[in-house]
């Protein structure tokens, strides 16, 4: 576990240790407890893979896999211009962000790469070829209503009963952030399929009831 918070702190990325803490301990009980064993993990949003390799040891730990899809071309915010983005990921050939080589260079260094199954494209184009039930799903992708709407949408209804939906990013003081992951966390609750387990800054993990999810 020392290896793996030193490959997490080392890597890219805005996720604090609390919060990753918190990610890795929903993600070590969905594999690993009764409801969900074996099952896989899946995450909306790998950027550079700082979230990824916590879900990854949790995935190692229990012999199943966690499925991390991005299109890796970078959020809103990432572009050139905006607060959070990266000069150095702008690929020099095309002029565009590509954060795939670095969340590779992450996944090398934890020493992961078998725990992990990377899906490059659009979120809610792999949700509808998705069949598996999932242990957890964890959405930090794009932070406009637009795709946070399509990735609760996409994925929700696919984790089995008595999983976990965990959404990073929820801020329930617009003060604070952006308000579409705390709407679709808002979205969960209401629907009556999930209820809350935990709140750690803002990372909120809600468990599937039973019945179906009414979208
Ligand atoms: N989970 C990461 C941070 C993810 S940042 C960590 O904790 O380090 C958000 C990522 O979502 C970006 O890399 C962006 O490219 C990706 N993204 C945004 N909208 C997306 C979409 N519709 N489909 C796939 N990926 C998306
Ligand atoms: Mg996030």
């Amino acid at each position: 576990m020392t290896d793996v918070l030193a490959a997490f702190e080392a890597a890219k990325g805005f996720m604090p240790l609390d919060e990753g803490l918190a990610l890795h301990a929903a993600a070590k009980e969905a594999t690993a407890g009764p409801a969900t064993p074996g099952l896989p993990l899946l995450e909306v949003g790998t950027y550079c893979g700082r979230s990824t390799i916590l879900l990854a040891d949790a995935a190692r730990s229990a012999g199943t896999v966690v499925v991390t899809v991005d299109h890796h071309r970078g959020s809103e915010e990432q572009q050139p211009g905006w607060e959070y983005h990266d000069t150095s990921l702008v690929d020099p050939a095309t002029g565009v962000m590509d954060t795939l080589p670095e969340f590779r260079r992450t996944l090398h260094a934890a020493g992961l790469e078998e725990h992990v199954v990377a899906v490059v494209g659009r979120s809610p184009q792999v949700a509808r070829l998705w069949r598996q039930p999932l242990a957890m799903v964890f959405v930090d992708g794009g932070h406009t209503d637009e795709h946070a709407n399509a990735d609760y949408e996409g994925w929700a209804p696919l984790i089995a009963e008595g999983g976990l939906l965990v959404v990073h990013d929820v801020f329930p003081d617009p003060a604070d952030g952006g308000q579409a992951p705390y709407r679709i966390y808002r979205r969960a609750l209401d629907s009556g399929a999930f209820a809350e387990e935990s709140a750690t800054g803002s990372l909120r993990v809600l468990r599937r009831g039973p019945g179906s999810l009414a979208l």
